[in-house]
């Protein structure tokens, strides 16, 4: 007898066929990456032309929905941040109810969905009312953001581990460990970070960061509409005031864009597009 045993039943996390989309009366729950429809996953696009029914969120790009087979029902579920929204329990009651009906439900949100994605309170649900489901992962926008400025998450010598960070929650702006953020050579990713800029600023300062640290936001990672603001922790809430985001971004505490591509901007995307037109 085998000495292994599955903490989970291998049921709620794989079809038996190993295939990748979601079963009759299932849910698949998963991520369509940063925006870039190169950078979804093929088991997901797989899924996107498998599923009877589509619920995404409001960040997951156009051009990725416009690759989900046609006939597939889309229902847009998508939240906006201190703005109107169809509440996560009407999500889970309409996951829930296409599931029972016997539809193959595809649960798609942007980036990785176990990242600032409100997941668990979905599976929660499906286990409540005994839906079988799996995760399918998908890229995160700190992984594209990053990319997006020559830099690596983690370096030898700077830091070791580096904290995905939400730049607000349920109850307003979010607390966190400020002392050791404000350590040198730390590196956070800040989702939903706009908002609470000015707060951050003032929390890390106050814990002694020095205000010459590099912080950078990279707005539409993997988007054709990319930008990047490069600043410190001092300027940062009158230089985002300034630069008028609008669209998703992600705040890097720690990191500069590397100095040869601040140097020549265009370069990433020019080789982008040279190799998309070889491609083509
Ligand atoms: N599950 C997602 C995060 C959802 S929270 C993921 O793994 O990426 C939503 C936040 O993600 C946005 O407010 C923004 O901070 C960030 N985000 C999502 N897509 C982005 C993109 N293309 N560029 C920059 N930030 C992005």
């Amino acid at each position: 007898m085998s000495s292994f045993a599955p903490i989970i039943p291998s049921a709620s996390l794989e079809r038996a066929d190993g295939m990748c989309c979601p079963a009759p009366g299932q849910v698949a729950f998963a991520g369509s990456g940063p925006g870039d429809p190169d950078l979804l996953t093929l088991k997901v696009l797989k899924a996107m032309q498998a599923a009877d029914v589509i619920l995404f969120d409001r960040l997951v790009s156009p051009e990725i929905m416009a690759l989900a087979a046609p006939g597939i029902a889309l229902e847009d579920v998508g939240k906006e941040g201190f703005g109107p929204s169809m509440s996560q329990e009407e999500i889970c009651a309409r996951l829930v109810a296409h599931a029972r009906a016997g539809r193959k439900v595809l649960r798609l949100k942007s980036g990785d969905p176990t990242v600032f994605g409100r997941l668990d309170e979905e599976l929660s649900a499906c286990d409540s009312a005994g839906i079988g489901y799996q995760i399918l992962p998908g890229i995160t926008a700190a992984s594209a953001a990053v990319a997006a400025i020559g830099q690596s998450l983690t370096q030898r010598g700077r830091n070791s581990s580096v904290r995905f960070l939400t730049g607000h929650d349920m109850r307003g702006f979010a607390d966190h460990d400020w002392a050791a953020l404000a350590r040198p050579g730390e590196v956070a990713a800040i989702y939903m970070g706009k908002k609470s800029a000015r707060f951050v600023q003032g929390r890390l300062i106050m814990h002694g960061a020095d205000r010459a640290t590099p912080v950078t936001i990279v707005e539409h990672a993997s988007r054709a509409n990319q930008r990047v603001l490069e600043t410190t922790l001092d300027r940062l809430p009158a230089d985002l005031a300034a630069a008028g985001l609008s669209g998703p971004a992600l705040t890097f505490l720690g990191l500069a864009p590397r100095q040869s591509l601040a140097a020549l901007p265009d370069l990433a995307s020019d080789l982008t597009s040279d190799l998309n037109m070889e491609l083509a």
